[in-house]
């Protein structure tokens, strides 16, 4: 008889939740810097300047009032997130990589991450939005307060913040996570959850198996199945199956079926 299992502890060996807690933690601590400094030098310009300088340049004005209130709303979210994270750090060594991947999962997927992200996708629209208004250029009387260098200044501080965020990404990659990690914590928002994951069918590839699934192909590595394989079979109307290794790797991203897209949440129930 071929032996079938439920309920195997996920191998979390492909995941690596303390690099990616202190790469949301230096993105966090940059991006509130950053967010200080630029409603610090907006806000006092502003205060002392405001009539003048909408004069001179409504537009560049009302965009300096606006950028700098997105900046100042997300300081308070940060100090939240950033929180979180030294609570998680000081978890890490406690409990096992399925509770950190867990809460990252639950971090991720909060609504204060997603009103984080919003912001922060609105602060990038709004500085295309300053820079093109910055390299049409603006001339005004002399009397006048030009808001031109403080929104160079604002940018500038916003850009570096950019490039430093880049580079911290880019650093220490010698360490293989899932392709990059962002982008791990971004599939984290759209993954299945560990239970349904850990509660599908497995199967050893024994002997029986083996002729039951001969020609078949694990369509996320494009492999045929060889003995000695344990496989997944998800709750797909066609009982797709795949390697375990590739389908935990899958659904950890995506709560569907590669094949037909059939969500596993809602038939594991
Ligand atoms: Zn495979
Ligand atoms: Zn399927």
């Amino acid at each position: 008889m071929p032996t079938t299992t439920n309920s195997h502890p996920l191998d979390w060996k492909f995941l690596n939740p303390s690099k990616g807690l202190k790469y949301l933690y230096y993105q966090f601590t940059i991006s509130f810097i950053t967010s200080i400094c630029i409603s610090t030098i907006s806000f006092k310009y502003l205060y002392s300047n405001f009539g003048n300088s909408f004069l001179c340049d409504k537009y560049l004005t009302y965009w300096l009032v606006l950028f700098s209130l997105v900046k100042f709303c997300d300081i308070p979210l940060k100090v939240k997130l950033l929180l979180k994270l030294v609570y998680l750090s000081s978890r890490i060594k406690v409990d096992d990589t399925r509770f950190t991947i867990k809460r990252l999962m639950n971090l991720v997927r909060s609504s204060i991450f997603k009103t984080f992200e919003l912001l922060n996708i609105s602060s990038y629209l709004l500085l295309i939005y300053g820079l093109v208004r910055i390299v049409s250029g603006n001339t005004c009387d002399e009397n006048l307060a030009n808001p031109y260098s403080t929104s160079v200044k604002v940018m500038m501080i916003f850009i570096i913040r950019l490039i430093i965020g880049i580079i911290v990404l880019k650093f220490d990659d010698n360490e293989p996570v899932i392709r990059g990690f962002p982008e791990f914590l971004y599939f984290l928002q759209d993954g299945a959850e560990i239970e349904d994951i850990e509660n599908l069918q497995e199967i050893s590839m024994n002997d029986d198996f083996k002729n039951q699934y001969k020609n078949d192909v694990c369509s996320v590595c494009t492999f045929e199945f060889q003995e000695g394989d344990v496989i997944k079979v998800l709750p797909c109307y066609e009982s797709h199956t795949f390697h375990k290794d590739c389908i935990d790797r899958w659904l950890i991203q995506k709560d569907s079926c590669p094949l037909c897209g059939s969500s596993i949440a809602k038939k594991n129930k």
